[in-house]
C-alpha cells in the first residue's frame, strides 16, 4: 500500500512555538526541524512535507491576503499531495478555515487545520497529539483509496467540526471549538470514529479557486440600550459594502425607528445585511417575532444557523466574486460548501 502525501503548511501560532529554555520567551521553530520536535512523525503513515509562511504570524495578523496565498499554494500542488493540514493560532482558525472552504470549491481531499492551546515544546502539550491525529486523518484514505474527507475541517481536542460551522469558544480549555450547529466529522479515541454521513460532498467535478474577497464588511452586534446613530457611518455604502448583524434569540432586534430608517435606507442603496444570532446555538427565524418581521420587509437577509465567522467570510467572497448585489444576496441564502442548514 502507498503512503498517503501530506502537505503541512505552518502559518504561525502556539503550535509551532518553542521556549527559550534562557529567556522563557516562546520563538517559532524552523519547521524543517519538525521531526527534532516531534519525532513520533517518523512513525506515521504518511509521507510528509513540511513549508511554512515566510514570517509565521500569530493568528490574530491573519488576512484575506494571507487566506489567497494559502488557498493558492494548495491549489497550484494539489494533484502532488493526498491531503494538507494547515498549522494555525486558534485565535481566528475558525475565519481562516470558512475563508478556505469558499476559495477552493471542488475539494476531494482533505484541508485539516489544526493547532494547540500549548507549544509544541511544553511537556503538558496538546499540539502533539492535535497534529499527529489531524495528520492521520489527513492521510485516510477510503476502501477505493481516495481521500475520505474531502472538505475543510479543524481538528482540535479528539474532534474533527467541519471548519465552516466552528467557532472559538475557550482560551483556556485543551477543547477549545465546538460546533454548535453541526454534529462533528469525526471523534478521536482509541480508533477514530467517523460520521461519514455528515461528509461533505462537492458537486464541482473539479478544483475552483477564487481569492477574491472584498473587505468591507463590517459586523454589528447590538445590545439593549444600542444607539444606531452611534453607527449611522458604518451604514455608508461607498465605504460598507455588506453588514453582519448579530441580534438576539432568533433574529430579533430593537423596535426602533432610527433603526429602520438606516437599515432601509442602506439596503435601498444597494448595501447587503445579514442577520445571524448573537446565541451559541439555534439559528435565526426571521418573523417568528414581531420584533424580527419588520427584517423581512426592510430586505435583511436571514442567515440561517451560520457563525459569524462563515458570515463574514462568505459575504467577503460573494462581494469580491458577484458582479450583482442580487447575486450576492441570492448566494448568501443559499448553502454553498455546508456552512448552512437550509431547513
Ligand atoms: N495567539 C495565538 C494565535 O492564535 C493563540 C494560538 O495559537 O492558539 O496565533
Amino acid at each position: 500500500m502507498r503512503k498517503p502525501k501530506i502537505l503541512l503548511i505552518y502559518t504561525g501560532g502556539t503550535i509551532g512555538m518553542i521556549e527559550d529554555p534562557k529567556t522563557g520567551v516562546l520563538k517559532a521553530f524552523d519547521f524543517q526541524h519538525l521531526n527534532d520536535q516531534i519525532p513520533e512523525l517518523g512513525r506515521i503513515a504518511a509521507e510528509l512535507t513540511a513549508v511554512s509562511l515566510d514570517e509565521p504570524i500569530d493568528s490574530s495578523d491573519m488576512n484575506p491576503l494571507i487566506w489567497a496565498r494559502i488557498a493558492k499554494q494548495i491549489f497550484n500542488c494539489y494533484t502532488n499531495f493526498d491531503g494538507f493540514v494547515i498549522l494555525h493560532g486558534s485565535d481566528t482558525m475558525a475565519y481562516s478555515a470558512s475563508a478556505l472552504s469558499f476559495m477552493i470549491q471542488g475539494l476531494q481531499k482533505p484541508i485539516i487545520f489544526t493547532g494547540s492551546q500549548l507549544p509544541i515544546g511544553t511537556i503538558r502539550t496538546d499540539g502533539k497529539e492535535n497534529l499527529i491525529t489531524a495528520i492521520e486523518i489527513a492521510a485516510t484514505l477510503d476502501k477505493n483509496g481516495l481521500p475520505l474527507i474531502s472538505e475543510v475541517a479543524i481538528y482540535f481536542e479528539y474532534t474533527l467540526f467541519r471548519g465552516n460551522r466552528t467557532t472559538k469558544i475557550s482560551a483556556h480549555n485543551f477543547d477549545a471549538f465546538a460546533s454548535p450547529n453541526f454534529q462533528p466529522l469525526a471523534k478521536a479515541g482509541v480508533t477514530i470514529q467517523y460520521n461519514t454521513s455528515n461528509f461533505f460532498q462537492s458537486s464541482f467535478s473539479d478544483l475552483h479557486l477564487s481569492t477574491k474577497m472584498d473587505d468591507r464588511v463590517a459586523l454589528l452586534k447590538i445590545f439593549p440600550g444600542f444607539s444606531p446613530l452611534v453607527y449611522e457611518s458604518l451604514f455608508d455604502v461607498k465605504k460598507v459594502k455588506g453588514i453582519v448583524l448579530e441580534t438576539f434569540g432568533a433574529g430579533n432586534g430593537p423596535r426602533n425607528s432610527d433603526f429602520f430608517d438606516v437599515l432601509e435606507k442602506y439596503i435601498a442603496e444597494g448595501g447587503v445585511v445579514v442577520n445571524v444570532t448573537q446565541c451559541f446555538s439555534g439559528a435565526v427565524d426571521q418573523g417568528k417575532y414581531a420584533n424580527s418581521t419588520i427584517f423581512n420587509k426592510l430586505g435583511v437577509l436571514s442567515g440561517k444557523d451560520i457563525t459569524t465567522e462563515a458570515a463574514i467570510t462568505k459575504l467577503m467572497y460573494l462581494l469580491g466574486n458577484s458582479n450583482s448585489v442580487s447575486g450576492v444576496k441570492e448566494d448568501f441564502t443559499r448553502c454553498l460548501v455546508g456552512e448552512l442548514s437550509t431547513i
